[in-house]
């Protein structure tokens, strides 16, 4: 049986709670005889702060570059909201997509049959959705210089964002959003704004090359951003792979969570390029929402986005696409028997807590298993 070594950041809040959910997860794939796990833990956020006055500790930074994949809770509080800037709650997960060179941000937007009625849309427009969004993470216009504002002769201010894109970072995300595509429905909708922006241009005169020459398979159709985000609330079924930049990436990929209902149901990953030593991607995996001070320490946390996070490893890193299939199989059932956390409960309907959900999806992994 295939052996990995994840590295695991429970981070605060509710973190270290759905972050227990997934041990039991992982000791089921185990016991099973799919895949064993070692795992290793430390600290991230304001726990790590507290301990050591770092977001995130240089011994944590290596365990997190030497493992297979990590897997991460969220970050920050209320208890940290005045530490300084630099050792911020928030300043660990940058820390770690810079160190690990993580460009490729995947954000499935997927709704399941039973919570369709959960999304602010029609059930007709959202029943059975599946798309996938796949954000650049560390170039574009959050990341170029000059970035600043600078006072003027008059006395005023002006404020500047730089939007850069080289070559190079368009054609790594978009080789990954094709190849994606290519294990999906074949298609990739490549979102910019070239009709004014530059960068918008060369995003799309190289994503066409790098469609032509390599993936003359996958359908590529390009869209205006603004008319993407129409789109995806009109009628989201249409696309399947977006391929899109950081800013854009941001917004859209937000609009894709609305889509679904609920933060407690959204799973993320954010690769790197291959490790030529190890031949193997940089990987991170993290639920989309953040520490829930206000139900931290209650055992009320849907663990279902961390957990659909650690199916996204067996997926992505680990090449175990039918046992993530599996576990996301134990999920929709679960949520198919009338099963809820708070969060995705409807008034009046009984919800249950972290514990019972997570020891549900197990039962049912165990069940399908048979
Ligand atoms: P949040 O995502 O933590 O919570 C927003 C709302 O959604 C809250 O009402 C919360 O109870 C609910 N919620 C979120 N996840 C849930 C889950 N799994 N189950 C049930 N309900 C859930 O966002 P926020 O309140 O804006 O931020 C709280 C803290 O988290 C802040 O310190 C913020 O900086 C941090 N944050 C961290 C990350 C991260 O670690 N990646 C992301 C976003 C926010």
């Amino acid at each position: 049986m295939a052996s990995y070594n994840l590295f695991l950041l429970p981070g605060d809040g509710i973190g270290p709670e759905i972050m227990v959910e997934v041990k039991e997860v992982l000791k089921w794939f185990g016991a099973a005889g799919i895949a064993s796990f070692e795992t290793e833990s430390g600290l991230v956020g304001g726990c790590a702060y507290d301990a050591h006055g770092k977001a995130i500790s240089e011994e944590d930074m290596a365990l997190a570059q030497a493992a297979d994949a990590v897997l991460f809770g969220a970050v920050g509080g209320p208890k940290w909201d005045h530490a300084p800037y630099d050792v911020r709650p928030e300043a660990g997960l940058l820390r770690l997509r810079k160190d690990l060179g993580l460009f490729a941000n995947l954000r499935p937007a997927i709704c399941y049959p039973a919570l369709a009625d959960a999304s602010s849309l029609k059930r007709e427009v959202v029943e059975g959705l599946d798309i996938l969004i796949v954000r650049e993470l560390t170039g574009g216009v959050y990341f170029g210089e000059p970035k600043e504002i600078v006072t003027l002769e008059n006395g005023e201010k002006r404020a500047v964002d730089t939007q850069v894109y080289t070559t190079h970072e368009i054609e790594r995300i978009a080789r990954v959003a094709f190849d994606l595509a290519k294990a999906r429905r074949n298609k990739v909708s490549s979102a910019e704004k070239r009709n004014v922006m530059k960068s918008g241009v060369l995003w799309n005169q190289v994503v066409t090359r790098i469609g032509k020459e390599n993936y003359s398979d996958v359908t590529l159709e390009h869209v205006l951003a603004d008319n993407c985000a129409m789109q995806l609330v009109r009628w989201p079924k249409q696309y399947d792979v977006i391929l899109t930049d950081n800013l854009f990436g941001d917004v859209l990929s937000d609009i894709g969570a609305m889509l679904t209902g609920s933060l407690g149901m959204l799973p993320s990953a954010s690769l790197g390029g291959v490790d030529a030593t190890t031949g193997r991607k940089k990987a991170l995996y993290e639920p989309v929402h953040g520490s829930a001070p206000d139900i931290a320490g209650r055992g009320l946390a849907n663990p279902i986005a961390m957990i659909g996070s650690f199916a996204m490893a067996l997926r992505y890193s680990f090449g175990l696409g039918e046992a993530a299939d599996l576990l996301d199989t134990a999920i929709a059932n679960v949520l198919a028997a009338g099963l809820r956390t708070k969060d995705i409960a409807s008034a009046g309907q009984n919800a249950v807590g972290t514990k019972e959900m997570g020891a549900a999806i197990v039962k049912e992994l165990g069940s399908l298993a048979r």
